[in-house]
């Protein structure tokens, strides 16, 4: 059981003497929980029972910090991962020894870091970089500034990736880091400030033949720019320019790649294109819903649209929105706001939006959304997984009841990474890839592992991602077997 008081490392605050704080926005059937907007006033689910004329929500109830604690208990991402890893051995019989290894992270560091704000007062933070594995290369892995991050999540995160690069054949170990922070809490200034003393607080634990850090949840290109220059800030002067792959998913003009951006969606349709090649299924007309719009969901519902595909549901943490007619995705990301107040589709509640019928799903926001009572709702052929971790085992349970199709996270999110070992590579050789390049040796790599992961379901008779795990040890698995164990 996790306990709230060491996660949030602030302690339960008592409500009688708080005036104002963060009311949480919890959504039935979700394990997580995300920040909503502040309000003033007291929460009328709390025992103080005081009610305060907080507006109603359209979806799910209002709850304070008091129920942080008790979501948090229902589901570990880690533990999550740690099952998947067991079943895939049991299933092929990998060597114990091997699997060992891999059930446990390498490295840990937590780093507590001071950050001064606009107003002068210094705020004392936390922030995370788990490395998994790196026998194949490399630590790698992006980094999330999230309210929930917790040593948990980016430890199963950090693991994941160890397989994601195994199973598309990069020479990638596994990491992933975070700072537990809500980035709409600070300017950008604070943000800037933030992310530059995290990265001096992590030091030499990172570095671009290391562990090379990019983009995730609430991080984007220009705090990849912020990391660089501060890690070639703090190196010697003629190692800085043999230093710029220290991050990728970079703005293009400080060393990133073209198709990095979109990638990690580029790399979620290409897999939808080969699963409807492969049943004969005709995209053009098909319906889609998205959750999350972000990088991720953002990008993928677009290139769905150059099928033909309609977007006719979309969920953020806002609230969900519908349109049977269809919602334009371009208009849509290029909207300033949440998508609940996006005028040309009606707002629906959470469960309205996993019961909406489409025949394909594309979760992209975080980890545990597909549970056992929103897999029950779903009414779709297809699950392309964006996000990481996004179904929990119950979950997954019954999409397998429901034969419903999963392209799983570990396979069907990795263009993004892929597209990130080319900016790695283009930094190293001093070259420049153009988007038809990019595109075309992502596809490549993407629907190949696509491909062994399709025969290894056949083979083993299992389901998609526990052959996606399989795919993964099996790599890992020989490298360990020829080089040994040292000494
Ligand atoms: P992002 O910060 O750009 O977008 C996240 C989106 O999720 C936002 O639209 C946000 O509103 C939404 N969201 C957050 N909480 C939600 C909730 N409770 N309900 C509904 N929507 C919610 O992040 P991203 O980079 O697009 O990452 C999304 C997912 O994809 C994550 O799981 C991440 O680990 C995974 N991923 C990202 C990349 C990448 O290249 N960025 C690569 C591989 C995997």
């Amino acid at each position: 059981m996790r306990n709230n008081k060491q996660e949030n490392g602030q302690g339960l605050k008592p409500l009688s003497t708080s005036k104002e704080w963060k009311l949480l926005y919890y959504q039935h059937g979700r394990p997580g929980l995300e920040e909503g907007r502040k309000f003033k006033g007291l929460c009328n689910q709390c025992d103080l029972k005081s009610l305060c004329g907080l507006p109603k929500p359209e979806i799910g109830v209002w709850r304070c910090e008091h129920f942080r604690a008790k979501i948090w208990e229902k589901s570990s991402l880690y533990e999550n991962v740690l099952k998947l890893l067991e079943k895939a051995q049991s299933v092929n019989n990998f060597d114990r020894d091997i699997c060992k290894i891999m059930a446990k992270t390498m490295n840990e560091l937590v780093v507590h870091f001071p950050v001064k704000m606009d107003d002068d007062h210094v705020k004392m933070l936390t922030g995370f970089r788990v490395q998994h594995n790196n026998v194949l290369g490399p630590f790698k892995g992006g980094l999330r500034f999230h309210p929930m991050v917790d040593i948990d999540e980016i430890r199963a995160l950090a693991t994941m990736m160890t397989w994601k690069t195994a199973i598309v054949n990069i020479p990638f170990g596994g990491a992933k880091g975070g700072i537990h922070i809500d980035p709409a809490d600070f300017s950008p200034k604070e943000l800037e400030r933030i992310t530059r003393r995290f990265t001096f607080a992590l030091g030499n634990n990172i570095g671009p033949d290391y562990d090379i850090p990019a983009p995730d949840v609430n991080t984007n290109p220009q705090i990849m720019a912020w990391i660089q220059d501060t890690y070639m800030s703090t190196i010697s002067p003629n190692e800085r320019n043999r230093s710029m792959h220290v991050v990728t998913g970079k703005p293009i003009e400080s060393g990133g790649s073209v198709g990095r951006e979109k990638a990690t969606g580029q790399g979620v349709v290409f897999c939808i294109e080969k699963w409807a090649q492969d049943h004969g299924f005709n995209l053009k007309g098909a319906t889609y819903i998205v959750q999350g719009y972000g990088n991720v969901g953002s990008w993928a519902a677009r290139l769905m649209k150059m099928n033909g595909s309609k977007l006719i549901a979309v969920e953020d943490v806002t609230g969900a929105i519908r349109n049977k007619e269809g919602i334009d995705p371009d208009d849509l990301a290029l909207y300033d706001g949440g998508v609940v107040d996006y005028p040309k589709a009606q707002s629906i509640d959470h469960e309205v939006f996993f019961n909406t019928k489409a025949d394909i799903f594309i979760p992209a926001a975080l980890e545990n959304a597909i549970t056992g009572d929103t897999a029950e709702l779903l009414n779709v052929k297809l699950v392309a997984e964006g996000a990481n971790g996004p179904t929990d085992e119950e979950g997954n349970e019954v999409l397998q009841r429901k034969k419903i199709n999963v392209i799983p996270d570990i396979l069907c999110n990795s263009g993004g990474v892929i597209v990130s070992y080319f900016e790695w590579l283009q930094n190293k050789r001093s070259e420049f890839w153009e988007l038809d390049e990019v595109d075309t040796k992502l596809k490549k790599i993407i629907i190949s592992a696509y491909e062994r992961v399709r025969d290894a379901a056949k083979k083993y008779k299992v389901d998609w991602r526990t052959a996606a795990q399989i795919v993964a040890l099996y790599r890992l698995e020989m490298v360990y077997k020829e080089r040994g164990i040292f000494p």
